[in-house]
């Protein structure tokens, strides 16, 4: 019987136990054995029962779990060469071959490289004598696949990652509960929600609760005097007659000198130009937390089939596959592309030709 197993690794996203379930349940289905990695790298790292065979009852109640049952760690053992040798000999050890991992792009960064690196790791454990040829034979070709489990939508190939409609629905929930008090005592407020380097939740969010003012990486607000513009149009609802003012700042946000736009400078500004009742809330953790909402459950369960189709599939030579969301459609994409695509992105946002030339849905970032 094949064996496949799952770990989630990275910051945790809601949805990533409704993969696991997947990938669990779809297994046996495909008449595999699945196994949990706890723990993330590390699990694999300790090996011993931290690697753990699972039944179809063992993912009873996982739909509708945040967080990740399973555990996830940042682990710096497998960082390194010697962290990614314990791996390959635990996963030998219990004769698994195909490896899904949920995270976000570091933890499928290290996927990759673990893939690439496995044959090479197979010889040193030969030589060692840590494993057989016989066994190194075996299990030559690793299968990874990859899914994405992160609250920022920040990956590369993918139109959305598992727990990112989740955490958008939670900072609406709280922006929203932040709006009838502040219309109550006429107060701005400036609230900053996480997405590091990718503004997607501070974008939709604003959009789904009508912010006056959003703060995103991807596109600074331009000009020498925005703070003047910005505090015109505040102004300009005012005088409208509008009682609350919402300023939404993603954590990574930045101005066009590449400084930091910070939700404390935010709300000196309102508190000090405009003389408006100003708080701060930063939302934090709540964030990533609670219950999945129903389209990262199912993202995540059609995902996770996938995932197992993918392994099932897969043919020494072939790239590992990430899986993705394209167009309303479960994509199968190259996961070294993808990270690469990712990393490009990212160094791009803190360079300042790149500034304002950043299409939120460039074709290029897709491919
Ligand atoms: P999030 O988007 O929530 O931060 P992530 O997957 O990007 O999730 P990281 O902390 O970057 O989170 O990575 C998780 C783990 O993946 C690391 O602790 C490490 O074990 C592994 N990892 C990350 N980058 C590499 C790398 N370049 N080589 C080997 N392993 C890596």
């Amino acid at each position: 019987k094949r064996k496949i197993a799952i770990l989630t690794s990275g910051g945790d996203a809601p949805g990533m136990n409704a993969a696991v379930r997947g990938v669990v349940r779809a297994a046996i289905m495909r008449g595999c054995e699945a196994y949990a990695v706890h723990e993330g790298y590390q699990g694999l790292v300790d090996g011993g029962n931290m690697i753990r065979k699972m039944g179809w009852d063992d993912v009873q109640g996982y739909l509708s779990t945040g967080g990740t049952i399973i555990g996830t760690a940042r682990c710096k053992a497998f960082r390194e060469r010697p962290g990614r040798l314990l791996a390959a000999r635990n996963l030998v050890k219990e004769g698994i071959d195909a490896l899904v991992v949920c995270g976000g792009d570091g933890s499928l960064t290290g996927a990759d490289i673990f893939r690439s690196e496995w044959s090479s790791l197979l010889e040193e454990l030969v030589k060692t004598k840590e494993l057989t040829a016989d066994e190194a034979e075996r299990f030559a070709h690793l299968n990874i696949v990859g899914l994405v489990g992160s609250i920022d939508n920040d990956m590369s190939s993918t139109d959305i990652t598992i727990g990112a409609v989740t955490c958008l629905h939670r900072i609406c929930e709280s922006i929203d509960s932040i709006s009838s008090t502040a219309s109550s005592h006429s107060r701005a407020f400036v609230v900053e929600v996480m997405g590091r380097h990718c503004g997607w939740l501070a974008l939709m969010a604003g959009i789904a609760t009508g912010a006056d003012f959003i703060f995103i990486p991807e596109r600074p607000p331009s000009g020498e005097n925005w703070r003047d513009n910005m505090c015109a149009e505040i102004k300009a609802h005012r005088d409208l007659g509008k009682r609350k003012t919402i300023v939404i700042v993603c954590e990574g946000a930045i101005d066009s000198n590449l400084n930091p736009i910070t939700s404390k400078d935010m709300m000196d500004l309102l508190t000090d130009r405009l003389h408006l009742d100003t708080r701060m809330t930063i939302l934090g953790h709540v964030q990533r937390g609670g219950k999945p909402c129903a389209y990262d459950r199912n993202l995540a369960t059609m995902q996770g089939v996938e995932a197992v189709e993918a392994v099932l599939a897969s043919r020494p030579g072939i790239p590992s596959p990430m899986i993705g969301m394209n167009e309303n459609k479960i994509t199968r994409t190259d996961l070294m592309k993808a990270v690469a695509l990712t990393g490009e992105v990212a160094k791009a946002i803190g360079r300042k030709d790149f500034i304002g030339a950043m299409e939120l849905r460039d074709p290029a970032f897709n491919q």
